[in-house]
């Protein structure tokens, strides 16, 4: 296992190695952690319930945490760049750990966009986002539509997005398994996840059903916050 004693010795030698780049990228590196709930297990019941909640974000996200770190652990210059870097330059990772970093780092950065969104009351879109929604996705009504047949039509495990560009534009994003629009070089304002252990635990095989709650947590101030970061080019993942 990846242990901070092993940690700090990378440290040491990513530092030797490149004396001139680590110190600027210090407090964004690897070893990559679990980020905390930004609310209580049970803020989202009215969509998920709190131990889905917990084992999603202790077990599934914790597990790709740490078994991103454990693929990294031999590879100190990978290892220490921020994650949104890791995954736009997955083709320069070494092939024998390029689908456990693939799997694991998307994994990463997919699950903690989407505990940042959520914890909201729902409803209606606020400010720019809803501007840009009315514009971009046919209004909030089409965009719920349509995102919603987006997470339908995912055959298996994997997630619906809404990416964004540097400029505001918005479009409705499938992507399979635990990849992420920032593969492609592109970036997600938001998402849905449509892995079974999203929602199998209250919903069983009724996905359509969880999509539907789903909106009745969102956090549109955060929304907001990610897609003014997005046009002032500082959104990371
Ligand atoms: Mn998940």
């Amino acid at each position: 296992m990846f242990t901070p004693r092993r940690a700090l010795f990378l440290g040491a030698a990513a530092i030797a190695a490149a004396p001139g780049r680590v110190w600027a990228q210090a407090a964004t590196t690897g070893p990559h952690t679990l980020p905390a709930l930004p609310y209580a297990a049970n803020a989202n019941e009215a969509a998920i319930d709190a131990m889905t909640m917990e084992i999603h974000h202790q077990r599934h996200h914790g597990a790709q945490v740490a078994a991103l770190n454990n693929a990294l652990r031999d590879q100190p210059d990978f290892a220490r760049l921020p994650l949104d870097e890791l995954l736009q330059n997955l083709s320069r990772v070494p092939q024998n750990i390029r689908t456990a970093v693939r799997n694991n780092a998307g994994g990463h950065a997919n699950h903690s966009m989407f505990w940042e969104i959520m914890g909201g009351p729902g409803g209606a879109p606020s400010g720019e986002v809803a501007e840009a929604i009315n514009r971009d996705l046919g209004g909030f009504d089409q965009f719920r539509t349509n995102f919603n047949a987006a997470g339908m039509g995912v055959f298996g495990s994997g997630w619906a997005f809404v990416t964004v560009t540097n400029s505001g534009q918005l479009a409705i994003a499938q992507r399979p398994g635990q990849d992420n629009p920032l593969m492609d070089g592109q970036r997600v304002l938001m998402g849905n996840d449509v892995w079974e252990h999203a929602y199998y635990l209250r919903y069983q095989n009724r996905r359509a059903d969880y999509l539907t709650a789903w909106w009745n947590v969102l956090n549109w101030t955060k929304i907001n916050e990610r897609y003014a970061a997005a046009r002032a080019g500082t959104l990371r993942i």
